[in-house]
């Protein structure tokens, strides 16, 4: 039987918020589901209310439909937020890819890692069973043919068509661990992205060897990695306006440069980038920090470093996200008027982060070449 790795302090059971059903995601849907869905009383009241239940894929496939891409709603979810085609046909006929969310399968030569996704709100939450419980359900819908990324043993995606042994991944993940229990996880992420690219430059990729040269505590590259995705970070909250026009944010710009106030009246702000960050630093309390450990130790677990994309450009968005959920975190607090962040404020910001930088996020593919062209040409 195939071996089933489940995180430590990771637990999850549905608390039936329909959130995954309201995000612009592709949720491919296999032909047989659509064909029993459309032939069915609940299909044609879809259709009729929408205009259409799926869409066609450029690959000749099926999707869900969004009727408004700007306010993503499934077509099926009903207005109490359950599923109706779970409700109506039972949880068989839904789409693989439905049934299987929140969890995420990487099939490794040492079995198979369960990681779960955090745009889910019970797994933002923490809240149910250990994911352990979930094993029986989950073997079930492996042998249905459920989504699983594989990652090969000689062939670990390091940098664009570079590749190393899994041997040597697990032994840079090992002392990636190490030191993130020491150093914290940014300060590791922005080591590792620069060992991992010094890697790609020689003829052999050997990871975990690279670690040897480097010290605990050292900053990478002088600061310039750190300098980089403090930029990035700015960028980011001005990416996420509601109005990115030139007028609103070329006075953001001028005032970041010469460090002085933005005017960021989305979240009762008015003052430096560097008081936001003294006031992140002051609400962000270890309660916290340890929920975002949790995350790091899930992303870590289910191998979110080798998914998707290279190593190297997982390792952008590993150092990115703490940033940017502190600095939202930060953003919620005070709008709320608070000088201590709750896990509300934490939650919201930690789903906006996944939904832009997590593994499934639209913005990783666009950021990582262009990240990774100013380090290339660093080391
Ligand atoms: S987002 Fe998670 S908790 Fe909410 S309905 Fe979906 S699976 Fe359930």
């Amino acid at each position: 039987m195939i071996k089933l790795h489940f995180p430590e302090g990771q637990n999850y059971d549905c608390v039936m918020c329909g959130a995954g059903c309201e995000s612009l995601w592709t949720i491919p849907v296999e032909p047989q589901v659509v064909e029993t869905i459309e032939a069915h009383p609940l299909g044609i009241r879809v259709i009729n209310e929408n205009g259409a239940a799926f869409s066609k894929t450029e690959d000749g496939g099926f999707a869900i439909f969004y009727k408004d891409p700007e306010k993503p709603r499934c077509g099926f979810l009903r207005q109490d937020k359950l599923c109706s085609i779970h409700a109506e046909l039972g949880v068989d006929e839904k789409p693989l890819t439905c049934q299987q969310f929140p969890f995420h399968l990487t099939d490794t030569p040492d079995g198979v890692y369960v990681g779960v996704s955090y745009m889910c709100t019970a797994v933002r939450q923490n809240s149910g069973r250990p994911l352990q419980a979930h094993e029986d359900w989950l073997r079930e819908r492996m042998a249905k043919g459920i989504r699983i990324t594989t990652i090969e043993a000689d062939r670990v995606p390091v940098g664009q068509e570079r590749y190393t042994t899994w041997e040597d991944y697990v032994a840079f993940e090992e002392e990636f661990n190490r030191r993130r229990a020491e150093q914290g996880l940014e300060l590791t992420a922005q080591q590792a992205l620069v060992l991992a690219a010094q890697a790609t430059n020689q003829e052999r990729v050997q990871l975990a060897l690279a670690w040897d040269g480097l010290e605990m505590e050292e900053m990478p590259l002088g600061g310039q990695v750190a300098s980089m995705l403090d930029g990035t970070l700015f960028a980011l909250v001005k990416l996420f306006l509601d109005d990115t026009s030139a007028e609103r944010i070329l006075p953001l710009d001028e005032a970041f440069q010469k460090g002085e106030d933005l005017d960021l009246p989305e979240f009762n702000w008015k003052g430096t980038w560097f008081a936001l960050l003294r006031f992140q630093d002051k609400a962000f309390g270890d309660e916290l920090e340890d929920e975002l450990d949790r995350w790091a130790d899930v992303q870590m677990h289910r191998k979110s470093l080798l998914i998707y994309r290279p190593l190297l450009d997982n390792l952008w968005m590993l150092a990115l996200i703490p940033r940017l959920v502190r600095c939202y975190t930060a953003f919620y607090t005070y709008r709320a008027g608070r000088q201590r962040a709750g896990l509300e404020d934490y939650y919201q910001a930690l789903r906006l982060s996944e939904m832009y930088l997590g593994s499934n996020g639209l913005l990783p593919s666009r950021l990582a070449p262009r990240f990774n062209a100013f380090l290339l040409q660093a080391v």
